[in-house]
């Protein structure tokens, strides 16, 4: 088990980059703490894959440090990491047994066969793989393959840590959930550092305790699932998290507030000073639809809106509404009537979020992010 350091991280694909925009992942710090479960979320491309094969010595950076417990292992072969790496696609040997396939990484290490007879057994039962055990690899069902991947994976329980690169991609819904769950129960039964590689935020929320959100190279949130969805740090996390994701509206600086379609919105101290330190023209402000306020009479700090959709998802309901030329949505709980007549929206200003360049800024000093935050000024 390990803490897992990334200093200066910085890794570009191509000999001579000449931009930023050359990086699959851009400077970074971040730290995954010693027995930590872990998901790694951002859409296809955002350089999650090229992370993973930094820290498992697949692929060496063009820049920074990856260090295990203090000590940098940028010379260290893959092997001598003492790292397990779960890929999208089976990596399993085809001619071997079930039995074979998962003793296989314990014999290399030349476990003693009582020990790869027990860690099999359990693993095996783990996943459900016990009626297999002593059928050829290559009869398996897709399903199957994966799920001995997987063990292959989670045998050793003396590794540094696991890394999980999207894999239950070729698995059939019903079983995804129950993997996950098998995996989080791994997790809590041995403590391993596990890192969880997905596109899907309902999967990295199931299994992980903390969720590093990757966009465009960089980290951008490393948070519980409720920082995510409350304090979301940049427009991106916003957006991607949360279903329908955070309305966002782009804003102009006006004196004690913003301005959007003639309407003035007031800010907290904290935001307008925000505002007064910068020069950038890109601002917005963001409102999670669970926290946009409905009132059916006219109200000092509501605007009218008009109501122009709703879709009705049984347990909740999503409004779409117009509010001068912007859409924006809005959650309603099973039992809230959707209303009638005229609609006046409000937003609350504990919810009501400010960002520049589009990082999350103005909060409250008690709110601000955690160190260990990707941000700007992270790298
Ligand atoms: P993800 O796993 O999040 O989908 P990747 O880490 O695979 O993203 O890719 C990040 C970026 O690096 C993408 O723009 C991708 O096209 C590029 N990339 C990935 N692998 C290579 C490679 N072997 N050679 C060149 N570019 C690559
Ligand atoms: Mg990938």
């Amino acid at each position: 088990m390990a803490e897992i350091r990334l200093e200066s991280l910085a890794h570009s694909y191509s000999a001579d980059p000449q931009s930023v925009d050359d990086y699959a992942i851009r400077r970074m710090n971040h730290v995954w703490a010693d027995g930590g479960a872990y998901a790694l979320l951002g859409p296809s491309g955002c350089g999650k894959s090229t992370m993973l094969n930094i820290i498992s010595g697949l692929l060496r950076p063009s820049e920074g440090f990856v260090k295990f417990d203090g000590i940098d292992v940028k010379e260290l072969e893959p092997q001598e990491r003492n790292i397990a790496q779960v890929f999208q696609f089976p990596v399993i040997y085809d001619t071997m047994t079930v039995f074979d396939n998962l003793a296989f990484p314990l014999r290399n290490m030349k476990a003693p066969e009582a020990k790869i007879r027990s860690k099999v057994t359990e693993i095996a039962e783990i996943l459900e793989l016990t009626p297999v055990l002593k059928k050829k690899a290559q009869h398996l069902s897709a399903d199957e393959k994966q799920k001995v991947s997987m063990g292959r994976g989670l045998v050793r329980d003396d590794v540094s840590a696991i890394l999980f690169d999207e894999p239950l991609t070729v698995i059939d819904p019903h079983l995804k959930w129950k993997l996950r769950r098998k995996l989080k129960q791994i997790h809590e039964q041995f403590n391993i550092t596990m890192i969880y590689v997905t596109h899907d935020q309902l999967e990295a929320a199931t299994f992980a305790d903390k969720i590093a959100v990757m966009y465009d190279g960089a980290i951008v949130q490393f948070g519980t699932p409720r920082e995510l969805f409350e304090q979301p740090n940049h427009t991106f996390v916003g957006f991607f998290i949360g279903s329908p994701g955070m309305n966002l509206i782009e804003v102009s600086e006006v004196s004690d507030g913003v301005i959007f379609d003639g309407m003035r919105m007031a800010l907290s101290s904290s935001q307008l000073s925000a505002l007064e330190a910068t020069d950038s023209k890109n601002i917005k402000v963001g409102i999670r639809p669970e926290f946009v306020h409905l009132w059916d009479e006219q109200r000092d700090d509501a605007w009218p809106a008009l109501l122009t959709h709703v879709e009705d998802l049984g347990t909740y309901k999503i409004l779409t509404l117009k509010l001068g030329n912007q859409t924006i949505k809005t959650r309603l709980a099973e039992e809230v009537d959707v209303p009638e007549g005229d609609i006046w929206v409000s937003f609350p200003s504990q919810w009501l979020k400010l960002y520049i360049d589009e990082y999350l800024v103005g909060e409250e000093a008690d709110e601000l992010p955690s160190e260990e935050q990707g941000g700007p000024d992270a790298a």
